[in-house]
């Protein structure tokens, strides 16, 4: 009995296909030159990395002004499916035959705002602000040490069952008396927001609350009617649908984990975050002491040569201070300790430096010991994130995101991860170095 594949195939030779989908929002701003709107791209994964950044090998897919992310990935999954299920002949070069491929969806790939409304996640601002695993608690509760320890622990992981649930949870608790508050609660207990049911919820609600109301001259309604008539109200929003069939469809796409598959993007998270707070800070300390023109004059004397992409303009960095994009603070990282040793305070030389060593960390394209790399962007992590407390930046939303980021490394030192971070730098390097004995081989 031949495999079903090969009879599928017609004998041909049979190759899958892993994508990469990719989707943003742009032209986000709101004026009569841009319009905002959505678009889908796709990449073949199992192209070189270098050839993954050009241009030609980035395919658009779709785009829409009216329709919403979740509406457009409703059609890339329905044609990706299709595709899987009849697969594609197509003509192999190399072998001279025909070949059948199979595509299949491999990551989601966004940014983070965007990742989170795929997990039908609330972002960043939620109590439970991960979307992948479920770390988290009451600003109380992290606030207490235990609570604050434990952010750095990874959590139970989400998985696209469970989160399926808890939303169809939140639909049946938009029915109820106070459906509003319970919703919310829900919301915020479990950071799982679904931009699909929205809509469904939000009318549900309002009805409710409309139905419950006591006006003059009319019955209430009883408990049980109104419950009834937002029964019926569910069913005719549903459209003979099923319930799973309006949530969102990522939480049931074959082979793919929505909350494993959304790898974290690092020019939200790290340049134009960490990096980019950073700048601010120590361009408003530069600014005060009248400092900044001697800044320009040393950015502009730099030597660009060593940098791998040297868009360093002196002139255009400190006039548009306030406005840089990824690249400079790319450039920027790599060269800042040099500029300011003797311009600002230790604490923020020394941040310079360990951004300037993360920066180098994380936009690595081959890791070859897994484990000392580990250590360092972990160590690095960490101690950015107290130069960041140390000048008093408050609590944001990246910092939350990379702290957590730095759980997937702590799982390699186990109980040793456990380190006061409430201490600025130096002493946190003198904590942390006894507690990773692999710090001094790899630093
Ligand atoms: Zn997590």
């Amino acid at each position: 009995m031949p495999n079903p594949l090969r009879e599928k195939s017609g004998g041909r030779m049979i190759y899958t296909v892993p994508l990469i989908v990719f989707m943003d929002d742009v032209s986000g701003n709101i004026s009569k030159q841009w319009n905002k709107h959505h678009v889908v791209y796709m990449s073949n994964a199992l192209l070189p990395r270098e050839m993954l950044d050009q241009e030609f090998t980035i395919r658009f897919i779709s785009g829409s002004p009216h329709a919403s992310p979740m509406e457009l990935m409703q059609g890339i999954k329905d044609s990706i499916e299709k595709a899987t299920d009849d697969g594609i002949i197509a003509f192999d070069v190399k072998h001279q035959e025909e070949v059948m491929l199979i595509p299949y969806n491999l990551i989601v790939a966004s940014d983070n705002p965007m990742q989170a409304e795929e997990c039908s996640h609330g972002g960043l601002r939620c109590n439970y602000f991960c979307r992948t695993c479920k770390v988290g608690g009451t600003t109380a509760e992290k606030k207490t040490d235990k609570g604050y320890s434990d952010i750095f622990k990874s959590g139970d992981l989400r998985t696209p069952e469970d989160t399926r649930a808890c939303i169809k949870r939140q639909i049946e608790l938009s029915k109820l008396s106070g459906g509003t508050d319970k919703v919310n609660k829900s919301v915020s207990q479990t950071g799982v927001r679904d931009a699909t049911s929205t809509a469904i919820v939000n009318r549900l609600l309002e009805l409710g609350k409309a139905l419950g109301k006591k006006t003059a001259g009319k019955p209430t309604m009883s408990e049980a009617q109104v419950t009834a008539r937002l029964e019926h109200e569910l069913e005719s929003l549903l459209g003979g649908r099923s319930v799973d069939d309006c949530i969102n469809l990522l939480l049931r796409i074959r082979g793919l984990d929505v909350h494993k598959d959304t790898p974290t993007e690092i020019l939200h998270t790290i340049l134009l975050g960490v990096v980019k707070y950073f700048w601010g800070q120590t361009a408003y300390i530069l600014d005060k002491g009248h400092l900044l023109k001697k800044f320009q004059c040393r950015l502009e004397s730099v030597e660009k040569d060593g940098l791998n992409s040297p868009t360093l303009s002196a002139d255009y960095i400190v006039r548009y201070k306030g406005g840089l994009v990824g690249k400079h603070f790319k450039s920027l990282a790599q060269v800042m300790p040099y500029l300011i040793y003797d311009l600002v305070p230790r604490s923020v030389l020394d941040g310079w430096v360990m951004i300037g060593r993360l920066v180098v960390l994380l936009w690595h394209t081959l890791i070859e010991d897994t484990k000392s790399y580990l250590v360092r962007a972990s160590f690095f992590l960490l101690t950015t994130h107290n130069q960041r407390r140390f000048t008093g930046r408050p609590f944001t939303r990246n910092r939350r995101l990379s702290q957590h980021f730095c759980t997937v490394c702590a799982k390699y030192f186990g109980d040793e991860a456990k380190i006061s971070l409430s201490t600025p730098s130096p002493y946190v390097y003198q904590a942390i170095r006894p507690s990773y004995p692999l710090l001094d081989r790899v630093l």
